[in-house]
């Protein structure tokens, strides 16, 4: 493990007025992992990270304690190369840090053998070859008691097993990522917004990158503002819709079965027997307390992220419990039915839930976008924000999908790809 800096030792000696080799804006998930890998391909030179609230923050996307990591994506194809990559990653990050960022408990997927899902997720293990365990109920039942057996009716429970699944810490993640670039000499500025960035505008075409701390100017910039895309670039608006995701913990009389060593992160769907899915995801107890299980067919619209303060204090957390009260005990047995925590939060989605992450045509590979995340960008963010950093320092990159591409045109549903879910 590398002994860090104090957190706080090189973030405020930047200057307004000065010239970077390389800007990021926003360093929240991709954009602290850009900072951190810019400094990897591009030693010694001059990296500055802005972000408009504190270092790490309950306002981003990442906020919520835990994501889910799966290898089996049933989303499959160009996916696939990418989450192996990005597992190395936070093996590497948790190797460097000394802390669990990155979780190894593993994923597991229950339902019937033959919903959509499950199918489509055994399709793709086939094709890749992918490690995994399939149980059947009577197995799902000795393994992990902690799932209650289907109504009565219902089409039996089934598991597939993702060894390589497991559960991301995502605060920790940001903070380790800033972290590892900082060590490294990146500057990060916080507390501080971007109000624009001008491609060509400042000396020599450097970008200049205005900020209510003052102006900088760029040779490359690597804007990763999240779901607040639309204020930089008012044109994605249109091919990005910024979704409020609520997260859920309940309690468990007895937390056993719910601990880490006793259960993977999970993803549970029942068929009704009036043909309703339910569906619920969520990770092991992480406090020993309570546990996250929330509810991934809840989904609003926010017109912008800052638009979430309203309903904070709304009237959806009873909605929520109202809801999915009934549910919470029909997933796990020895569950108290009333969340003992809620928490709202958002994430930017593309029509076909690619992101957005490649250079922005027309301005000479000096410009790179990363966002669109589509509730999927967490498990990716070392590798997305490694893509990123390759874009800006080579102006290519040889992982990147082509199905990425910053959206000139409508993208539309592609073919080619299974959109991507939450988680
Ligand atoms: C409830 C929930 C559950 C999820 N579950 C999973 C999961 O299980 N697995 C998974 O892989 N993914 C999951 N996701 C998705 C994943 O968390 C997101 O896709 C990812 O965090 C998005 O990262 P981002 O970098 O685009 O945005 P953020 O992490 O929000 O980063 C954007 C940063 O830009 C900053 N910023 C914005 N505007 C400015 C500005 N003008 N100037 C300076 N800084 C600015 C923001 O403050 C923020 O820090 C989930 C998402 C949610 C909301």
């Amino acid at each position: 493990m590398n002994t860090p800096t104090t957190p706080d030792a090189t973030r405020h000696d930047a200057q307004p007025g000065n010239h970077y080799d390389y800007v990021v804006v926003g360093c929240g998930t991709i954009g602290s992992m850009a900072l951190w890998q810019l400094t990897d391909i591009a030693p010694g030179a001059s990296v500055l990270g802005i972000e408009r609230f504190t270092r790490v923050h309950t306002r981003g996307s990442y906020a919520g304690e835990s994501r889910l990591f799966r290898v089996a994506l049933k989303e499959g194809g160009i996916y696939i190369p990418l989450v192996q990559r990005a597992r190395e990653m936070w093996l590497e990050m948790n190797a460097r840090s000394g802390r669990d960022i990155f979780l190894p408990v593993g994923a597991v997927s229950v339902g019937p053998a033959d919903f959509p899902t499950m199918v489509q997720t055994m399709k793709v293990i086939e094709e890749f070859g992918l490690d995994h365990e399939v149980l059947d109920s009577a197995a799902l039942a000795e393994r992990f008691p902690v799932f209650a057996p289907s109504a009565p009716g219902a089409a039996a429970d089934t598991a597939i097993l993702d060894p390589a699944g497991g559960g991301i810490r995502p605060e920790l993640a940001v903070a380790f990522a800033q972290q590892f670039a900082l060590d490294a000499g990146a500057r990060l500025w916080d507390n501080t917004r971007v109000l624009s960035v001008e491609p060509g505008a400042g000396p020599a075409g450097a970008t200049v990158v205005r900020t209510d701390r003052g102006v900088v100017t760029a040779s490359k910039v690597i804007v990763a503002n999240g779901s607040w895309a639309a204020d930089l670039f008012p044109g994605l608006a249109h091919h990005i819709s910024v979704q409020t995701i609520p997260l859920t913990w309940y309690l468990p009389l007895d937390i056993t079965g719910f601990l880490p060593q006793n259960l993977p992160i999970f993803m549970r769907d029942i068929v009704r027997d009036n043909g309703e899915i339910w569906h619920c995801y969520g990770a092991p107890t992480l406090d020993g307390y309570s546990v996250k299980i929330s509810h991934g067919d809840f989904a609003g619209d926010a017109d912008t992220p800052d638009g979430l303060e309203e309903l904070r204090t709304g009237v959806l957390p009873e909605e929520i419990t109202r809801v999915f009260s009934e549910r919470t005990s029909t997933f796990f047995n020895g569950m108290l039915d009333a969340p003992v925590r809620i928490s709202l939060h958002h994430d930017g989605f593309t029509v076909d839930h690619a992101p957005v992450l490649g250079l922005v045509p027309g301005f000479d590979g000096t410009l790179t976008v990363a966002t669109g995340m589509s509730g999927n960008g967490m498990k990716f963010a070392p590798v997305y924000g490694r893509i990123a950093a390759e874009l800006a320092v080579t102006g290519e990159s040889a992982v990147r999908p082509s199905a990425f591409d910053y959206p000139t045109t409508d993208r539309g549903p592609s073919p080619a790809i299974i959109p991507a879910t939450l988680h």
